[in-house]
């Protein structure tokens, strides 16, 4: 099989979709790789990595995407990229597709592509094996960011996470204790913060009460606590997922305006709609913005920022699937790996995931 990886072009966006050993992989299974010039620059990956192993270097996104029968990105396809879309083409990337564009979804059914998502590539356990490495670095990324916000230079009401003896530590309420959660909650604890964490599973709830040793507290999540929590905090993370669709919005505006000045709101959620009410989707070039005099920080595509650590983080768990569609087909590779059928969006003109059909107003 022919696979392609154009170079990233949303804003800010440094990570790549293939580092050298996924390509070397695919070459030694017999398939071609086709890498757009400089497209792992951004992570600290230079064209001679990927030529050393034996991959081509095409100087144009245009080339890269009408010679590839599967294209390896890391961000769904935006604007520019729709025409580059060819016919029955795999397209194997985040897609978050209830949260973004709909004319994304409107060419891929018009262009009959195979849109496999990361998003929801999922095993019998239910867990999101291609979006966990992503979920850690966002979750660690939101204390960091929402630390910085919560300085008075940043529009913050210039309150340190940690403390000092003699001083209150600062409040930190994270709405949903999945990967995103542990890992907020992790290095909020770790800085010091008095951190609360509120789900709807309780399992979950037990088990971050136990892994914590009661240094959190864990809520379950209703009206209630999220409104007394939200209230009290000077950071809140909203971290909530139900695969596939659109997060509910657990914070409304109104909650947001109860908020003490400079407090500060990291929607990590928002790559599906985010979870508070008041959030939309921001760029690392411009990250936040004020409502009610409330910081919000809600880019989607926080692990760009650290593309080291979020290429090779990516890469080492997208990498065995990519090899098995290029090896046995698309097809084969999804009638023998539920997970794969799982992670099927679009295929020849229909949607494939009930979630994103019913979010987006498809027939399923
Ligand atoms: P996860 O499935 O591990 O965790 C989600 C948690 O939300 C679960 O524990 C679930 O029980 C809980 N939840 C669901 N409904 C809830 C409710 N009503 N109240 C409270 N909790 C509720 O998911 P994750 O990997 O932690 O991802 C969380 C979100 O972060 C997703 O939308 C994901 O796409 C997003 N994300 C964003 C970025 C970014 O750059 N912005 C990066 C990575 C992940």
């Amino acid at each position: 099989m022919i696979v392609g990886v154009p170079k990233e072009i949303k804003t800010r966006e440094y990570r790549v979709g293939m580092v050298p050993a996924g390509a070397a992989a695919l070459i030694a299974a017999g398939h071609t790789v086709l890498i757009e010039t400089n497209a792992g620059v951004g992570s600290g990956i230079p064209d001679s990595e990927y030529q050393r192993v034996g991959a081509q270097i095409i100087s144009t996104a245009d080339e890269v995407w009408k010679r590839s029968e599967m294209i390896i990105k890391v961000k769904e396809p935006i604007a520019p990229e729709y025409a580059r879309i060819q016919p029955g083409q795999i397209i194997y990337t985040y897609f978050h597709l209830a949260g973004v564009d709909p004319e994304l979804t409107k060419t891929l059914l018009q262009k009959k592509a195979a849109a496999v998502a990361y998003e929801t590539l999922q095993p019998d356990d239910g867990s999101l094996p291609l979006l966990k490495p992503m979920s850690e670095v966002a979750g660690k990324m939101a204390i960091q960011v929402g630390a910085k916000c919560l300085e008075r230079a940043h529009g913050g009401k210039g309150i340190l996470l940690g403390g000092v003896p003699g001083v209150r530590r600062g409040r930190v309420t994270v709405i949903g204790g999945g990967v995103v959660g542990l890992c907020a909650a992790k290095v909020a604890v770790g800085m010091g913060a008095e951190v609360t964490i509120i789900d709807v599973n309780m399992e979950r709830l037990t088990y971050l009460d136990d892994v914590f040793l009661g240094r959190v507290g864990v809520l379950a999540s209703d009206s209630e606590s999220i409104s007394r929590s939200v209230r009290e905090a000077d950071l809140v993370v909203g971290a909530v997922l139900i695969p596939g669709r659109k997060a509910p919005k657990l914070v409304s505006e109104a909650l947001i305006s109860e908020m003490s000045p400079g407090s500060v709101v990291v929607d990590v959620a928002v790559d599906q709609g985010g979870c508070i009410e008041t959030c939309k989707p921001t760029t690392h070039d411009n990250p936040t913005f004020e409502v009610h005099g409330v910081v919000h920080y809600c880019v989607a595509n926080m692990p760009g920022a650290v593309p080291q650590t979020s290429t090779y983080a990516l890469t080492n768990v997208t990498r065995p699937y990519s090899l098995r569609i290029a090896n046995v087909g698309l097809a084969a590779a999804v009638k023998e790996d539920r997970a794969l059928a799982r992670a099927m969006n679009t295929y020849n003109g229909h949607v494939t995931y009930e979630a994103v059909a019913k979010d987006m107003g498809y027939a399923y």
